[in-house]
């Protein structure tokens, strides 16, 4: 009986004591995500091993939510908190300053080289909380499946921490996961080759595709509301007349509403271009969970399938 035993007795205690607890399990690590997309790809990783809140219900704006008390108290007992960051959500900060969250905090932009936008100048500067100035940086990363593989890659790190002894089980999640989007990317490309490269041309609600369109090699001629931002203001009758022509121009067939703002201004645009309206693409949200389009996945093939079929592909 020597030394060694004594370390082994030792060792059966400490693992007895973390696995005997009567059906006391330790709590789950608590991660807080803004939105429907975040929270899709951290379930993915941490499965139900944790806590997962997402603050904007699937199919509402990010850019206009308005958080309550129980989103605070949420923040409060995370342990991490994803984010896209870069002023997409405008309510963020005011939301943490108001807790005493320990949270590790994961900014998913911060990594990423952003697209720059250029805000076409109307009032839209006037909306308090809206931090898109002009030449911003484009939040929209997530319609890049290459830029949605690089902040899965780092939200399974973030985990990692909170889930001592699982690397090998995140690690292996998160590369499955990641070769399902680089597939669902090769699939969108595939289908965009058989688009004629002069239909490739896009005009959205506002400003939410260009990662899509630098990604897949679309132009973006315009979008209605001339901003990065859905909180913009409507723009004048100059702006409006302006894209009608730059449409007119372009022989673009259809326009694209999206899924969480009202279609009425793309549908103006459209009747005075002479164009079709296509059914709504998802750029801010996943659909609510039992409805197409509640996966990330099936997000990037609704819009790529939408898109594709209403700039004049057939199925
Ligand atoms: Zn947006």
């Amino acid at each position: 009986m020597g030394r060694n035993f004594m370390r082994l007795a030792a060792g059966v205690l400490v693992l007895l004591a973390a696995g005997c607890g009567p059906e006391k399990s330790p709590p789950k690590p608590r991660v807080v995500v803004t939105t429907s997309i975040l929270g899709d790809w951290a379930g993915r990783i941490g499965r139900e091993e944790i806590d997962l809140v997402v603050l904007v219900p699937p199919g509402s704006d990010a850019h206009t939510f308005q958080p309550t008390t129980a989103d605070a108290a949420a923040i409060e007992s995370a342990a991490l908190l994803i984010s896209v960051g870069e002023g997409y959500e405008s309510w963020l900060p005011g939301l943490i300053e108001a807790t005493r969250t320990k949270a590790v905090q994961l900014e998913l932009t911060r990594g990423m080289s952003l697209i720059e936008r250029e805000e076409e100048d109307h009032d839209h500067q006037e909306h308090e909380g809206h931090e898109h100035a002009q030449g911003a940086e484009d939040p929209h990363f997530w319609h890049d499946p290459e830029l949605a593989m690089q902040a899965v890659s780092e939200i399974t790190d973030a985990l990692k921490p909170l889930l001592p002894g699982r690397e090998k089980n995140l690690d292996q999640r998160s590369d499955a996961y990641q070769e399902a989007i680089r597939e669902a990317g090769e699939k969108i490309r595939a289908r965009v080759a058989a688009l004629p490269p002069e239909r490739r041309k896009l005009v959205t609600s506002h400003d939410s595709f260009a990662y899509f369109a630098q990604r897949f090699g679309f132009e973006i001629l315009g979008n209605a509301l001339g901003s990065l931002s859905t909180e913009a203001s409507r723009p004048s009758a100059s702006e409006l007349a302006a894209l009608v022509a730059v449409i007119k121009d372009s022989g673009v067939p259809a326009l694209f509403p999206e899924t969480t703002l009202d279609s009425g201004l793309v549908r103006q645009v459209a009747k005075e271009a002479g164009v079709a309206v296509a059914p709504p693409l998802m750029a801010e949200t996943l659909n609510p969970p039992g409805e197409p389009g509640s996966t990330y996945l099936e997000m990037l093939a609704h819009n790529a399938e939408t898109i594709c079929a209403a700039l004049g592909l057939k199925k």
